[in-house]
Formats: C-alpha cells, sequence, structure tokens
C-alpha cells in the first residue's frame, strides 16, 4: 500500500511516495480505505521540523473512505460502509475524556502529528472515529471538513458562544477555518465580514453569504461602519501578527478575538490598555471535542453545507499540494486523491 512520507525537514520536497506494508485491525479497530485526504496548516508546520516528529512520518489529519475490514466487537460498522473521520484519538478512560472533554485528554493524539495519518491509501483507526459520510457530499468535499469545520464549530459555538445576528469578521478569508466559519456562521445566523487583500476571493465570500466583504488594509474602518458604528461581537483571525491591530480595532465594547492559529507567525505585540478600556477578551480554541464534532456534521447534513475545495492533487504529487498550500493562494482546502 502506498503512503506519502516525510524523509526530512526541508517542506515539500522531503515528501516521499514510499510502501507500507498492510496493517489488520485489532479489537475495537477499523481499517479504512481513504478515496480523499486534506491539508492542514498542522501538516505545513510538520514538514518544517515545527514539531518534529521521528522519521519517515506520514502526516494527514483528514481523511474520508470506505471501511475495508473491522476488528473483533465492532457492530456500527461493516466493510462498505462510508465514514468520515473524528481527526483525534484519545484514551477514553481519563477525567477529561468520560466528561466528553477529549480535547483535554493528557494523551490526545491528533492522526498525522502524534501518530500516522491519513496520506496513505489505508489507514486503521479506532472503529469509534468513524462517522457517516454525509450524502450529499463528494468524497473530496468530505475530506475537507473534519480539523478545519471541527476547529471552526467549536471556535464559534463552544468558545465563542455565538448567537444569532451577533456581527463577526473573518480576516483573510479563504483558508479552511474561515470559510468554515462563514458557512457555519451563516447556517447559525450570524452576519458575516470577511477580508481579503484579494477581490475574487472576497467576491467568492460573497456569493457564499457573506453579508460583507473588505479589502485588508484598514479594514476596522469598514467593519465599524457595516455595523453602524458599534464593531462586531467577534473577529476570527487566523492571521496572527500582521492583522491583530486592526481585528482589535474591529471589536465592539466586550467583544472576543477569536483565535486559533497564525499564519503570519507565533509571537504578538499587544496593547493591553487597548484591550481593558474597552473590556476586550482573548479567546483561544484548537481542534474540538468527540461531540462537537457530531454537532459539526449535524449542521452540515442539515443545512446542506459544502466546503469549498480550492484543488485536488492526486497522492502522489503530495509535495505540489504542499507547495501550493503554503503559496496561500487557496480558497478552501487543498485535497490529496488516493
Ligand atoms: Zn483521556
Amino acid at each position: 500500500m502506498r503512503a506519502l512520507e516525510l524523509v526530512g525537514f526541508d517542506g515539500p520536497a522531503s515528501l516521499k511516495l514510499g510502501e507500507r506494508p498492510e496493517v489488520e485491525p485489532g479489537p475495537g479497530e477499523a481499517r479504512v480505505r481513504l478515496r480523499n485526504t486534506a491539508l492542514n496548516h498542522l501538516d505545513v508546520f510538520i514538514t518544517r521540523g515545527l514539531p518534529k516528529r521521528p522519521l519517515p512520518a506520514i502526516l494527514g489529519s483528514d481523511g474520508a473512505g470506505t471501511v475495508d475490514a473491522v476488528g473483533e466487537g465492532v457492530t456500527h460498522l461493516k466493510p462498505g460502509d462510508e465514514v468520515v473521520l473524528y481527526p483525534i484519538v484519545s484514551c477514553g478512560t481519563c477525567a477529561a475524556c468520560r466528561a466528553g472533554q477529549e480535547v483535554h485528554c493528557p494523551k490526545m493524539a491528533i492522526l498525522g502529528e502524534h501518530t500516522d495519518g491519513t496520506f496513505q491509501d489505508q489507514l486503521v483507526v479506532p472503529a469509534a472515529i468513524c462517522h457517516p459520510k454525509p450524502s450529499h457530499l463528494t468524497w473530496e468535499e468530505t475530506a475537507a471538513l473534519p480539523l478545519a469545520w471541527l476547529t471552526a464549530w467549536r471556535l464559534l459555538f463552544t468558545r465563542g458562544q455565538l448567537k444569532s445576528s451577533d456581527w463577526v469578521v473573518l480576516v483573510g478569508i479563504g483558508g479552511g477555518v474561515a470559510t468554515a466559519c462563514l458557512l457555519l456562521g451563516k447556517a447559525h445566523g450570524l452576519h458575516v465580514i470577511a477580508t481579503s487583500r484579494d477581490a475574487a476571493k472576497r467576491q467568492r465570500a460573497l456569493d457564499l453569504g457573506a453579508d460583507a466583504a473588505f479589502p485588508s488594509e484598514a479594514f476596522s474602518k469598514s467593519v465599524q461602519e457595516a455595523t453602524g458604528g458599534a464593531g462586531a461581537r467577534a473577529v476570527v483571525d487566523t492571521v496572527g501578527p500582521a492583522t491583530f491591530d486592526e481585528s482589535i480595532r474591529s471589536l465592539a465594547r466586550e467583544g472576543m478575538l477569536l483565535t486559533v492559529g497564525a499564519t503570519s507567525g507565533p509571537k504578538l505585540e499587544l496593547l493591553l490598555p487597548r484591550m481593558w478600556f474597552r473590556h476586550l477578551s482573548l479567546v483561544t480554541s484548537t481542534m474540538g471535542n468527540h461531540s462537537e464534532f457530531r454537532s459539526m456534521l449535524d449542521d452540515v447534513n442539515q443545512h446542506k453545507l459544502r466546503p469549498p475545495v480550492d484543488r485536488v492533487f492526486p497522492l502522489a504529487d503530495g509535495g505540489a499540494a504542499f507547495a501550493h498550500l503554503e503559496a496561500g493562494e487557496q480558497f478552501g482546502k487543498v485535497v490529496l486523491s488516493a
């Protein structure tokens, strides 16, 4: 069976197609023949050694495919079932797991970051993380869901507690989390403003239902105008240092800066008085719990949401797919095809 292996930490050039033996599923496990997988910035960081994993490693957190074999004791799945994978494996027995808070499990592992991931033809996983594929989606769209849409769901609705008619700004629309926030936000009745340097991306955001889309340059002024001077309840900023100042200026009093990533770098200079005089909060999040994954899938099924797919590459051209994501020109997810 083929696997896209990371053999060094020099970015896309370190990805090579290799061969791995087929693995039999053990008790409680399922083997999934992967149809499509998708890239996340998490994968890109690992190709650059952040963090360094033992090599060779198989990356990939997102996976969709067909159950191929099941181990002993698995009753809710059978060969031929079409599934999408919850991207987290946890111990299942600690206090956090028992409380349904898998993100706080000390043994939590993200597929592809802590264990071998989905960039291969087949993967053996705990059967419990296999969920029915939404029937209205293509395989490519299904593979675009797991990590980005889970992260977006928890960020907006658990951590952010956003409610119908709240204003939210999505900074730098185009990435997986931001486009997921747009579609999930609209499904929940939020008013959504997108920003981008790129006019074509702004138009795509409007086509997907954004209430407004503004150029990145000094976008806080446009947000203040669009909200009648009140500012936004929340700003989702996945860019970081390059946009944080404008994001803070876009917020209403008691507004929240929601952050799940920082594509422009990890370090931030924060003017605290600007935060406290307007009672602002900085709310962070990453990934999500199993129950939140189910809620996200329920929303996708109920509202017939379709994740935008930017481009599909064959597994063998994984390096080119990574280079494409690193260039940052995408709108929606970069997907691999088995
Ligand atoms: Zn646990």
